[in-house]
């Protein structure tokens, strides 16, 4: 099924799909006599807007993406569909009539009013997934600057609601570290976006190392935003047609996050500042387990200074991003404390009205809520 009919088919089945969420819901409740704030989010975009709170609600990981970067990607599945195969699930049908996109490239009206609505006072823009990373290096470099013009351009105009995180182009280092540097501080951007691999390759390789470099010289964070598993481990996902947000995204940045650690990085960077969303990508839900293993199995894994949980306390961030559910951040404040894990909506992939309630009403002090919300935020994107 190809995107469009995808979309058609989406809008008749919606009834359905609340009806077998709202079961779901239900039955998780009654299996359960654990927390009671265990639900389900259901997508309603007609929700009653989030009350007055004490705090900004500033959400750290909201997408946009120009029409052109759309077309680019339109051509290059055109040349060869087989190319990219995670880009032709995404992006295949990106064109005229496809809601998602209509929102993405919109950074004006709509966009405000669409955080008016859900009472979102700052959002930080990311350049969508997987951003430039599917071109050559010249073209992605080229895009990642032209990119990054354009999203500090929105922000000159709505300074007080929008932020920013840079493009950059892995697949050329040296010009990669370089336009981080710029956009950061001739552009304002407050630090950067990776979309996980690029062309099957990960950060953890020591070629693509001047990038934390000067992240950390900068003193700005570099966040790993997912797209859909690298070429060598992908197949199995798109089969099951898993490879994106529904669990792919998340086995594909907790693997990035991972490797990052087990390479060393925080050892050679103890300063780089690391972002990942989606409430960690189930990483502190595995915490005990994958330091136990680096203790046990020491002859086998690299030499580290520390544990990975010391790492994940000291070097990563976490965002909230898809998940408002308190089973998920209530474990992940507890492992990595309070102070490192901050709100986002993952707009307009999950444009709920509700999740802000959601997360407005999770059993927190408003002191600690006003940490989630506002100033974990400013204090890691320097806003
Ligand atoms: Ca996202």
């Amino acid at each position: 099924m190809d995107r469009r009919s995808f979309f058609k088919g989406a809008a008749a089945s919606y009834a359905a799909l609340s009806t077998r969420l709202t079961a779901s819901a239900a039955q998780v409740r009654t299996a359960q006599a654990g927390p009671a704030q265990v639900t389900m989010p259901v997508r309603n975009e007609d929700a009653a807007k989030p009350r007055k709170v004490p705090y900004k609600r500033i959400a750290t990981e909201e997408a946009w993406g120009p029409p052109e970067m759309f077309a680019m990607y339109r051509k290059l599945l055109d040349e060869n569909p087989y190319a990219h195969p995670g880009l032709a699930t995404m992006w295949g049908d990106s064109g005229g009539g496809n809601p998602i996109v209509a929102r993405l490239v919109d950074m004006g009206e709509r966009r405000i009013n669409d955080m008016d609505a859900s009472g979102i006072d700052v959002a930080l823009l990311l350049l969508t997934a997987p951003g430039v990373q599917v071109f050559d290096a010249p073209t992605g470099t080229s895009l990642a600057s032209s990119t990054n013009d354009q999203l500090a351009e929105a922000i000159r105009k709505h300074p007080s609601r929008f932020a920013g995180l840079a493009a950059f182009a892995p697949q050329d280092p040296k010009a990669a570290a370089k336009e981080i540097e710029r956009a950061t501080k001739r552009l304002g951007l407050k630090g950067a976006v990776v979309n996980s691999h690029t062309e099957g390759e990960y950060l953890d390789d020591p070629k693509f190392w001047g990038i934390f470099e000067a992240a950390e010289a900068l003193n700005v964070p570099i966040y790993i935003h997912p797209r859909e598993p690298s070429p060598q481990m992908l197949q199995p996902f798109l089969q099951r047609g898993m490879e994106r947000a529904l669990y792919g995204f998340g086995v594909e940045v907790g693997l990035h996050t991972l490797a990052l650690i087990t390479s060393g990085v925080f050892d050679r960077f103890p300063n780089l500042k690391i972002v990942i969303g989606h409430a960690g990508e189930a990483l502190p839900y595995l915490l005990y387990r994958i330091d136990y293993w680096q203790v046990h199995k020491k002859p086998f894994m690299p030499k580290l200074k520390m544990l990975p949980s010391e790492y994940m306390r000291r070097n990563i961030y976490l965002t909230t991003s898809g998940v408002p559910w308190a089973p998920a951040i209530l474990l992940a404040q507890s492992v990595l404390g309070m102070d490192r894990v901050l709100y986002a909506m993952d707009y307009p992939y999950q444009f709920q009205i509700e999740e802000v309630t959601m997360t407005d009403n999770l059993p927190l002090s408003d002191a600690d809520k006003k940490k989630l919300f506002q100033t974990n935020a400013e204090s890691v994107f320097s806003l």
